[in-house]
């Protein structure tokens, strides 16, 4: 499979330094935001950054690596009092003509951009995103919430870390984003898909996106990697597999499809099973619990009465896109949260 790419960093426009890095070594591509004092961020992210490509040569799992590369930034900062609490973000992909292995820690993210949508594929580990999750705090507060970026897990801060891995079905002329904060704290998720719609070219894309955040008055260090999948080498098989999209109501003979694709896929590494996810999302109208394998199917555990009309806009967007919770019991306080925004909303002070 020949991936086009493109990788482009900048220092923005009120550090001393940049300690964001990337790797563009296709199918491995990654994004690390170090943070840290006296420039310990940059080692933390380039420690990052070399030892997930080292395990990987070695013939490691991308999770272990990862793994890997939070005790040795653990242990680096520890021994040496300069690298004291230093720490980083990790976003890494290995493409795969059908299956993109990603995993993650912290808060740079990678988004699917198919067919004009944009999709975020990762959850923010800050408390800002949890108090969205919990329906504590509105979506639209978050982007400028002043703790924003208080991060509830990064490398190298404790000795053991819990990596998010994710296996997302990709397919023909599909386009994955990888960026750190410095661009999403900037710059509005309907403008980056608007340009990642505008600009074919990887290495276009990649450049306005960052002059956009920094237009923007980005501060902070900004990264983004564009990798296109190929349009071509359509085969019988990815045509059929297309058709299973993140957000399409569960259908009987999809459900099939995704279970034999997800059988297939856990035969294949027994990773899978721990990546079955509860959703809160939307399914005729109405707020429903969910329960998937990450990118292939949803299954309606649950329906409820909410219409999602009634609720506001960004949250309406973020039930189209499935909201995640850790399990059905997180899922359904996220329920409850809803319907007390319902509620208030609609001034009947607590549903009947
Ligand atoms: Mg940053």
């Amino acid at each position: 499979m020949r991936l086009r790419h493109a990788a482009v960093t900048d220092i923005g426009l009120a550090r001393e330094s940049n300690e964001d890095g990337y790797l563009a070594s296709p199918p491995l591509f990654a994004v690390a935001d170090g943070m840290g004092g006296h420039q310990s961020g940059d080692v933390a992210s380039q420690t990052a950054l070399e030892t997930l490509t080292r395990e990987l040569q070695n013939g490691g799992d991308l999770a272990a690596a990862v793994r890997t590369a939070n005790s040795e930034i653990h242990q680096r900062a520890r021994t040496q009092p300069e690298l004291a609490g230093m720490g980083t973000t990790i976003t890494a992909m290995i493409a795969g003509p059908k299956i993109t292995d990603i995993v993650h820690v912290g808060d740079s993210r990678a988004y699917l951009f198919r067919d004009g949508n944009l999709r975020r594929l990762t959850v923010d580990h800050t408390v800002v995103e949890r108090m969205v999750r919990e329906g504590k705090l509105r979506p639209e507060e978050a982007q400028h919430h002043p703790q924003r970026a208080y991060l509830e897990r990064a490398l190298g801060v404790d000795p053991d870390v819990d990596v998010d891995s994710y296996q997302v079905e990709t397919a023909p002329g599909d386009r994955i984003l990888l960026c750190t904060d410095g661009l999403t704290s900037m710059v509005d998720e309907v403008v980056i898909r608007d340009l990642l719609a505008d600009e074919s070219d990887p290495g276009r894309a990649s450049q306005r996106l960052v002059e956009t955040a920094v237009a923007a008055g980005g501060s902070d260090n900004i990264t983004v990697v564009v990798i296109d999948y190929p349009e071509e080498a359509a085969a019988e098989s990815s045509k059929r597999s297309r058709k299973i999209r993140w957000r399409k109501p569960p259908r009987i003979a999809l459900l099939a499809l995704g279970v034999a694709v997800a059988l297939a896929v856990s035969l294949f590494t027994a990773r899978t099973v721990a990546l079955s996810r509860w959703y809160v999302g939307s399914d005729g109208g109405r707020v429903v619990v969910l329960r998937g394998v990450h990118g292939f199917i949803d299954s309606v555990e649950e329906r409820t009465d909410i219409p999602v009309d009634s609720l506001p806009g960004n949250y309406r967007d973020r039930l189209v896109q499935g909201i995640s919770a850790t399990s059905r019991d997180d899922a359904k306080r996220i329920v409850s949260n809803l319907r007390e925004i319902q509620a208030d909303l609609n001034g009947q002070g607590g549903a009947p």
